[in-house]
């Protein structure tokens, strides 16, 4: 802890987003970086505290008062390897993480302006690969093969630490190319995709084989491994089965971002194909992160207007929500950089009919309900308010959530990781999930 006042005097600072009428054109990364002085002074504020409640609540058990004080320092080469020591990829979490460390931050509870750990992260990270402190290891093996299913965050860090082990590792990947939800989920004003594909050059260089366009069947695994990680997310979204279901015009969120992603990519598409929101009214159906890249994205792509339904109450506004206090995650009212944008936002609505006109989607008939609670106890009862309303949209995109995968009774040597074994969560808990799937192979083999 370099400065012990800082965080008395110095207050919190973002770097913000580019200015709306600048970043709605295009795809580049919305968000900003300090200069490294704002940067340092930044990292000056951590407190070092005693009880890191920040380290606590990082499901990488990331430690942010050591590389903010390296930070801090100048020492960005010591800032890095404290950082990559409990993060593999800072790059990607110092992007689009939520940071549950900052939301756990002392200084969250005391004065709601925690440190900015997710900046200083991308800062250091930036900063290593500029000035080439991100070595590439070259590990002894140890003549175990271990294959990969799947090249998301869980399956990057999986083959990573087995790598990093001596292992020689195999990434089986579905897609034409790695990154899983990072690459064809994530859109690219949160990540460029640059980011990802200079990581993959330093995992290949240090020996870990990409195999893509290999859709592996879970059940038959490739021969010719000692272990297998099965890491293959939450493949089916949750669907919205009322009628009019099957009008053209309702999409899942995916079939536009993973397009829209792959459009950018240089890949082409046949005019029927496109998933695009040009001169259209917009409906997103679900409030959650995967709804908001769909605003953003409808918004570059140049639709009319964009609406947000969500099923469930307006959060609590605020930093805090006294029913989730401090050091828990907060589910308060969150303002996204695509909210920022333009969009109607709207709770307490379900979804009744979509409604259409020669086969293609006219507006969805919806209904504002209330939640009252339920006298046998468990989940509350939903209760109509008022008449049903039309929503006039041409376009439809389902963001609901995906369905928790169920996986079939593997072998001692087949383990599973990230979302595939969770359900759908968080790229940082992905990667801690990649993190125990290969300790426990490497525990498996080590004993065989
Ligand atoms: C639109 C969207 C935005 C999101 N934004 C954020 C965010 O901002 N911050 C955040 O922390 N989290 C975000 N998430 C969640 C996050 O992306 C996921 O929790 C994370 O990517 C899960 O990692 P994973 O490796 O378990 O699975 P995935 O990222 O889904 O990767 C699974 C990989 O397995 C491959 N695969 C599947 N089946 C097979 C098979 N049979 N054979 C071979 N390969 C296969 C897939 O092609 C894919 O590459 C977002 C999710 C979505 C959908
Ligand atoms: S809780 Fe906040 S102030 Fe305390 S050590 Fe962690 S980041 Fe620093």
């Amino acid at each position: 802890m370099g400065n012990p006042k800082a965080f008395l005097t110095i207050p919190r600072q973002e770097a913000g987003y580019r200015p709306v009428h600048d970043r709605i054109h295009d795809f580049g990364e919305v968000e900003q970086t300090l200069n490294s002085k704002d940067r340092r002074t930044q990292a000056s504020r951590c407190m070092d505290c005693g009880v890191p409640f920040c380290h606590w609540a990082c499901p990488l058990g990331n430690k942010p008062p050591e590389w903010n004080d390296a930070l801090y320092k100048g020492d960005y080469e010591l800032a890095y390897r404290l950082l990559n020591s409990t993060n593999d990829f800072p790059e990607f979490t110092g992007r689009i993480c939520p940071a549950l460390c900052e939301k756990a931050c002392v200084l969250n509870l005391t004065i709601h302006e925690p440190t900015t750990n997710r900046e200083d992260e991308a800062a250091i990270t930036e900063m290593a690969f500029q000035e080439n402190f991100v070595r590439i290891a070259q590990p002894e093996r140890n003549g175990k093969r271990v294959a990969v299913i799947g090249a998301g965050p869980a399956g990057l860090v999986t083959a990573n630490q087995l790598n990093l082990k001596g292992y020689t590792v195999t990434v089986f990947e579905k897609n034409e190319a790695p990154g899983g939800l990072l690459r064809y989920g994530i859109p690219n004003f949160k990540l460029n995709k640059a980011i990802i594909d200079r990581r993959i050059n330093v995992l290949e260089k240090e020996g870990i084989e990409f195999r893509y366009n290999q859709n592996v069947d879970v059940t038959k695994l490739p021969e010719g491994y000692d272990a297998y990680v099965v890491c293959t997310g939450t493949p089916t979204a949750r669907d919205l089965k009322i009628p009019g279901r099957d009008l053209k015009g309702v999409y899942f969120a995916l079939e536009m971002l993973s397009q829209q992603n792959r459009v950018l990519a240089g890949m082409e598409f046949k005019k029927d194909e496109l998933v695009n929101a040009k001169g259209k009214d917009v409906l997103v159906i679900g409030g959650g992160d995967t709804g908001s890249d769909c605003i953003g994205t409808a918004h570059r792509q140049g639709c009319k207007s964009v609406t947000q339904i969500e099923i469930m109450p307006r959060p609590v506004e605020g930093p805090c929500d006294p029913k989730n206090p401090w050091p828990e995650y907060p589910r308060t009212l969150k303002t996204t950089s695509s909210h920022e944008e333009g969009c109607t936002r709207r709770w307490n609505i379900n979804s009744l009919e979509f409604l259409g006109k020669d086969g293609r989607l006219t507006g969805v008939k919806v209904q504002e309900i209330d939640w009252k609670p339920n006298p046998e106890g468990g989940r509350p009862l939903m209760v109509e308010k008022g008449k049903p309303e039309v929503i006039k949209c041409e376009m439809v995109l389902l963001a609901m959530g995906f369905l928790k995968p169920e996986q079939p009774k593997f072998a001692d040597n087949v383990f599973v990781a990230g979302d595939a074994a969770t359900g759908a969560s968080l790229v940082v808990r992905a990667m801690a999930g990649g993190h125990k799937a290969a300790e426990a192979v490497d525990k498996y083999l080590s004993t065989k």
